[in-house]
């Protein structure tokens, strides 16, 4: 998980997520390695990130970096962490972060 982590609409503790996520099957690591198959980036609001600029935090960098190795980490959203709690699903915005990264490469 990076930034600021919501669950529906209300801010989590990471450990208190942390508890709350084992309870759902799900094992939580706060490095992201090739172990990592799901990010959870709390500072991406919905589906209007396309027009938003943030700074790729380091989290965000290294899954970049496993994608350049052929692995692909899911990212999504509070919004979309809360669905899938909820038994729904949730917009992966894993290309989209590839694309504002070759974006910002190319600015500078
Ligand atoms: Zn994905």
């Amino acid at each position: 998980m990076t930034g600021k982590v919501m669950v529906r609409g209300e801010h989590v503790a990471r450990e208190t997520l942390a508890k709350l996520l084992f309870t759902h099957g799900v094992r939580f690591k706060t490095d992201v390695t090739g172990q990592i198959s799901l990010l959870v980036h709390g500072d991406l609001s919905g589906q209007g990130v396309t027009d938003m600029t943030f700074e790729l935090s380091k989290k965000l960098l290294n899954v970049l970096n496993q994608d350049s190795h052929g692995h692909h980490v899911c990212v999504i959203s509070s919004a979309g962490l809360t669905a899938l709690m909820d038994g729904g699903e949730a917009r992966c915005f894993h290309e989209h972060l590839v694309e504002l990264a070759r974006r910002s490469r190319q600015a500078t």
